[in-house]
């Protein structure tokens, strides 16, 4: 099997299983017990708590542990509304749907919503930010890097418009974590959230970063546990593997951005070259290292999804969550494709565990794949 859907998922790292199991086995203590037994755990807790900070170049009191990107996403929203009390949401007409279903719930509650467009090649003009503030609104939330085409969003100079405006920021970044580097702290965003699926920790797993003296409201109430901020026995083996997934990438940012990036320029131009007509979706855009979007016109994308899943190459059309439809990706849509090229369009997102071998065998399937069957 060639795998080339690391943006649905990713494998686990060895090593992340190695620091999990003693937490699946012996040391189950649980982390807000007295005794020593269960102070192991706490301990491990903590120590998984600086190593996501790290990664993120946050303070360890800023990490909150959720059960995934999506909880972090909806915590995030949630808190802003509460604690301001304010009911308008600015946020892009590209989001995952994490951010995009609640905000459209929002909507039919009432909330006011700002659905910023993007231009064809996907980047968002920062300028469309600022003028849909309004003195009623509680967050700006923008992804920091798209999960369908990878391009990159201006999170810097978001941030820093809204840090002036005085107004909330938050962006799920659960597609950068671990392919960018991330200095929470030298950009004034309010909530960051991130997923340990993504980065080669477990599913199941997340965590929010939440900039310190940010007014905050739980979405789980029911324990003291993350100092009142997540209320519900912590995951204990998988914070740990979050936390040594995160050491992993700190270490291997570098590489992730260097060796991937040039695996995965091979497999565009490869494409292109064999493929005359394909287009990349979001070519002229800065974009994650890892992700290539590709529009092969006049194709059906489940065909040929299907045709390589026989060829044993997994890649994706569209997200996860919208694979399995039909339906034309929104993203896509939102960057001007008519729904016939947004339906001819697939996902390649590469890891560091890709070759140059794997992609030379999935160049070798191109063009013959994308003909008509006998
Ligand atoms: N946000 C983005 C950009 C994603 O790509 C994903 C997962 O695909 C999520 C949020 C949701 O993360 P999780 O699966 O951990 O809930």
């Amino acid at each position: 099997m060639i795998y080339l859907d690391n943006n649905a998922t990713t494998a686990i790292d060895p090593a992340v299983v190695e620091a999990m199991l003693p937490y699946l086995t012996h040391h189950y203590g649980n982390p807000s017990s007295s005794y020593s037994f269960g102070k192991k755990t706490a301990a491990a807790v903590e120590t998984a708590r600086d190593q996501v900070a790290a990664l993120l170049g946050a303070d360890p009191r800023e990490i909150v542990f959720t059960s995934c990107g999506t909880e972090s996403d909806n915590t995030a929203i949630a808190s802003a509304l509460t604690t301001t009390g304010q009911r308008h949401l600015v946020t892009t007409s590209v989001e995952h749907s994490a951010v995009k279903i609640q905000a459209e719930s929002l909507e039919r509650q009432g909330y006011g919503v700002t659905w910023l467009s993007v231009a064809p090649d996907g980047q968002l003009d920062p300028t469309a930010v600022a003028e849909a503030i309004r003195p009623d609104t509680a967050l700006v939330s923008v992804m920091w890097a798209n999960n369908e085409t990878g391009v990159l969003y201006p999170i810097e100079a978001i941030a820093a418009l809204c840090a002036e405006r005085g107004v909330l920021f938050h962006t799920d970044a659960v597609q950068a974590v671990g392919k960018l580097p991330i200095d929470f702290h030298k950009t004034p965003i309010h909530f960051l959230a991130l997923s340990g699926h993504k980065l080669h920790a477990p599913k199941g797993i997340g965590a929010l970063a939440v900039r310190r003296r940010t007014r905050f409201s739980p979405l789980l109430l029911g324990g003291a546990q993350e100092k009142g901020k997540r209320g519900g026995t912590e995951n204990v083996a998988a914070i740990v593997g979050l936390g040594c997934a995160c050491e992993l990438a700190r270490q291997r940012i570098e590489e992730e951005n260097s060796r991937v990036r040039t695996l995965r320029d091979r497999l565009e131009s490869g494409i292109l070259a064999r493929v005359p007509s394909a287009r990349v979706n979001g070519a002229s855009a800065p974009r994650l290292p890892n992700t290539t979007n590709i529009t092969f016109p006049g194709c059906e994308a489940a065909t040929l999804l299907r045709r390589l899943d026989e060829a044993g190459v997994c890649v994706s059309a569209g997200s996860a969550c919208t694979s399995g439809s039909v339906s034309p990706s929104h993203v896509l849509k939102a960057m001007g494709l008519p729904d016939h090229h947004a339906l001819a369009s697939l996902r390649f997102s590469l890891s560091i565990a890709n070759t140059e071998t794997e992609i030379d065998h999935v160049l070798a399937l191109f063009p013959s794949i994308l003909e008509p069957a006998p």
